[in-house]
């Protein structure tokens, strides 16, 4: 889209909100409160992200009010025709962007779509392996206090001590002791390519079926910029959010080879398996983003996403900084703070005083509870969606130093906070900046149609 002219947060909510702002002052005056924190602050939380206009007209249009339950073709109500266009159109842009065979475009999110494939293939008791929540693994991978826990047996591996990175080698000698039915990739706090190729070996070697869960890459994987797990993988989910810049939700695929037989089976774990009725407000949503990650500029973008995460890592460790695995390889680096004798809640709160935010986040090994944590993770695809480039990376390295290298003094504090300002001056907070609006146009032209 074309840059428009900066506006104050409170003009925008006035085109955009004005019926809400006079019917329901005491919400509105929330929602624009919080889109003003944003617009002051700089989003580096890894799993964030800004979604088009379009993205967010899909998600609050009159499907709203659709009641769809079961999949295009079998529905439990009439007048479904125009939902299963739409339902239609979102499976066919996700096949495509991912080479995927089958698509389920209804999870409500990620957690809902890996909830699904567990129903779909284990048995209360069968054992799951999956990447411990310290290395960098996500909670539904089966720790401690979640469904996947309380109704198979959950182990985990770690990855190496030294490197950082996977040991596939190490892997392969726990899939062996462990004899999973589901071995998990994926993770939520992993700076490197993640080889599916290697886990579909493992999962081979011990009779395991393979479920990916590219939540955190997805993006780069639609760009092209990260290993598919689609043509390995006998099921893969997403969410929608993160890296591929949709509406919060999820997404189940299937290659070519397991299509046939698990397709239905995976629809029906789903729903009715652990889900209601389809939300179709966010299917349009998805719909909108998978169109617009097919455009071309999407790759441009998460090019930027890379190379804005790689010259972070790269000035943050010239500055003194340990990064998990020495660096990045994607849109996230977790930063170990032991050496510059921190928290992660410290260095979480310190940022945030000045306004950058990040997580306080676990690293491999750590001795800390998850609510203290010895390090943080840094994202940057949301701030690359905004339009944050190169010299401001720069610029964010050298105010974190000053923040966590040593205590900062008042005057710091200061000094920093008006340099973040000054930054957040410069983009809104809610529009993705890289993108034309041509393209976005383009691709949600189909969508009008049923909308
Ligand atoms: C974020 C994340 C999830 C959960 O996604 P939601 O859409 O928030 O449910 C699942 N797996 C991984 C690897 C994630 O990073």
């Amino acid at each position: 889209m074309s840059r428009q002219p900066l506006q104050t947060p409170a003009d925008d909510e006035l085109q955009r909100y004005a019926t809400l702002r006079q019917q329901d002052p005491e919400l509105f005056s929330v929602i624009k409160r919080e889109r003003q924190r944003r617009q002051d602050s700089l989003d580096m939380i890894a799993s964030a992200n800004i979604v088009s206009p379009s993205v967010l007209e899909a998600m609050g249009s009159s499907v709203t009010d659709n009641v769809v339950e079961g999949y295009p073709g079998q529905r439990y109500f009439s007048g479904c025709e125009e939902m299963d266009r739409l339902e239609n159109l979102a499976k066919r842009r996700a096949r495509q962007l991912f080479g995927a065979a089958h698509a389920n475009v209804q999870p409500y999110s990620c957690s809902q779509a890996n909830q699904a494939v567990y129903l779909c293939n284990l048995k209360s008791g069968d054992r799951i392996l999956g990447m411990d929540l310290k290395h960098g693994g996500h909670l539904t991978h089966g720790a401690k206090g979640t469904m996947a826990a309380r109704h198979h047996v959950s182990y985990s591996y770690s990855v190496d001590h030294h490197s950082g990175r996977i040991d596939y080698d190490q892997l392969l000698a726990r899939a062996k002791e462990v004899r999973p039915g589901l071995l998990i990739a994926g993770a939520s706090a992993y700076p490197r390519i993640i080889d599916f190729k290697r886990f579909r070996e493992i999962a081979d070697e011990v009779g395991a079926l393979l479920l990916c869960d590219m939540a955190h890459v997805a993006g780069l994987i639609a760009a092209g910029l990260h290993p598919s797990p689609v043509p390995h993988a006998h099921f893969v989910t997403t969410s929608t959010q993160k890296t591929l810049r949709g509406p919060r939700g999820g997404m189940i695929l299937l290659g070519e080879e397991t299509a046939e037989a698990f397709a239905q089976r995976i629809d029906r774990a789903l729903f009715p398996g652990t889900q209601g009725a389809a939300h179709m407000h966010t299917i349009a949503a998805k719909a909108v983003a998978l169109g617009e990650a097919l455009q071309p500029d999407f790759v441009t973008y998460q090019h930027a996403v890379l190379n804005n995460a790689r010259i972070l890592a790269e000035d943050l460790m010239q500055y003194g900084f340990q990064l998990i695995t020495g660096g990045t390889e994607n849109h996230l680096m977790v930063l170990d703070l032991s050496r510059q004798r921190i928290t992660g809640v410290e260095a979480e709160n310190r940022l945030a005083s000045v306004n950058i935010m990040v997580n306080k986040n676990l690293i491999p090994y750590d001795q800390h509870s998850p609510l203290v944590c010895s390090g943080i993770r840094i994202g940057t695809a949301a701030m690359t969606s905004r339009g944050y480039s190169q010299e401001d990376m720069h610029a964010i390295a050298t105010m974190i130093d000053k923040m966590l290298s040593d205590t900062p003094t008042a005057q710091t504090i200061r000094s920093v906070r008006q340099e973040v300002a000054a930054l957040c001056l410069r983009h809104r907070a809610w529009y993705p900046r890289v993108r034309d609006s041509h393209t976005a146009t383009a691709s949600s032209a189909n969508l009008m149609e049923v909308l």
